[in-house]
């Protein structure tokens, strides 16, 4: 028999344990993908692979009656590299899947869509694959997205950082050490003095806009005494503000044209996509977070998760700019727990992880439920996404 038979990881958990055994890397997750890919096709959603020519994203999708509204669900499978699932993709996967098959059975009327979503960590050539779905325009003609994520508690509608992610490549001139070194010119140096310089600029950013500038250097040279001829810098800016991050971009452009000019070095610059932030939809949270309660669930109270400061960046967010979303947090994991850690890792195969992710399967499909069969929810998270600007 082979791995691929229909029915094989067809429920929620055997799927969720079997990605996270897997731990297939961003923009790498062939098998994780195609698993997914088998168990919506065998429960009848016909299923477009290599979506917006991303090997490893599909959409699936099942009309029920006239086709709309059409309710959409995320599914993320990328793991981290070196440790494996310790985000607890493998859920995030499961949760959107089952979701999806849950309410196309129980909807009405409506189109019931699930989205797969390489590389949200951004491992790969495909990082951050909402976005370049977002700008393809894959979330046309959705009217509500969904999607989920594990962590240490409940709540629904979290903020998120904006983020730019920078690559910059310094190119200097190899010498001698000893021998010649009037003819080296560095572009180590060229790295750490920029290193140096963004330090020096975390002293005057704004204190309301939660910036976060975080860096490394990954090439430094080859040899103490040969000048080193290539470095490479890698920075993360973040803000809460994406206009300001926009400012805080151009100011590390300026730095690096300034060092690089001290250096004697050249430079390219090769950007990341664009994090945005998230747009939160009130009328989506209130409604969500009902249903949670009559679960018996403790959810987060809303005005406690809206001043919360944001600490992460997701892909989600810039769906959420051009379609009303919403990501449930889920708690699989004591609070405080870190993530991205060998504690996180274990969690997202945990007793806890498999009773949490029922809720949230639950949840999220019977809320589409409702989305399809009241007109006016519709329209106030309709009003809601006009009126919030940010
Ligand atoms: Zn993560
Ligand atoms: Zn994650």
């Amino acid at each position: 028999m082979s791995e691929s038979m229909p029915g094989k990881y067809d429920d929620p958990w055997s799927l969720a344990l079997k990605i996270h055994e897997l731990a297939e890397i961003g923009s790498q997750e062939f098998e994780s993908s195609r698993i997914i890919m088998d168990v919506l096709r065998s429960r009848g959603f016909s299923v477009v692979d290599h979506y917006m020519g991303i090997p490893t994203a599909f959409r699936a999708e099942k009309v029920i009656g006239s086709g709309k509204p059409v309710v959409a669900f995320l599914a993320e499978y990328d793991a981290l590299p070196g440790i494996g699932h310790a985000c607890g993709h493998n859920l995030i996967a499961s949760a959107a899947v089952f979701s999806g098959i849950r309410a196309a059975e129980n909807v009405k009327d409506g189109r019931i869509i699930v989205i797969g979503t390489p590389d949200e960590e951004g491992s790969g050539q495909y990082s951050g694959s909402k976005i370049i779905m977002a700008e393809k325009g894959a979330f046309d003609g959705i009217d509500l997205v969904l999607g989920s994520h594990p962590g240490d508690n409940w709540s629904v509608g979290e903020q998120s950082l904006a983020i730019q992610d920078f690559d910059v490549v310094f190119n200097g001139y190899a010498a001698h050490e000893a021998g010649n070194p009037e003819k080296g010119r560095s572009a180590l140096n060229g790295a750490i003095l920029t290193y140096d310089a963004v330090n020096m600029l975390r002293q005057h950013v704004r204190r309301d806009a939660n910036v976060v500038i975080h860096g490394i250097i990954t090439e430094g040279g080859s040899a103490s005494n040969v000048t080193p001829e290539r470095s490479v810098l890698k920075m993360g800016i973040r803000s809460s503000d994406p206009p300001y991050l926009m400012e805080l971009t151009e100011k590390f452009r300026k730095i690096v044209e300034g060092c690089a000019i001290a250096t004697e070095t050249t430079y390219e610059i090769k950007s990341g996509p664009l994090f945005s932030s998230t747009k939160i939809n009130p009328t989506l949270s209130n409604a969500i977070r009902d249903i949670l309660i009559s679960k018996g669930v403790n959810v987060d109270p809303l005005e406690e998760t809206w001043s919360k400061m944001p600490t992460g960046s997701t892909d989600f967010a810039n769906v959420s700019q051009v379609v009303p979303s919403l990501e449930l947090s889920y708690q699989i994991a004591e609070k405080g727990t870190p993530w991205h850690s060998r504690l996180s890792l274990e969690a997202a195969r945990s007793e806890w992880a498999r009773k949490s992710l029922r809720t949230v399967i639950e949840t999220l499909s019977d809320f589409a439920r409702r989305f399809t069969d009241d007109p006016d929810l519709r329209r106030r998270i309709d009003e809601d996404f006009k009126k919030n600007k940010k």
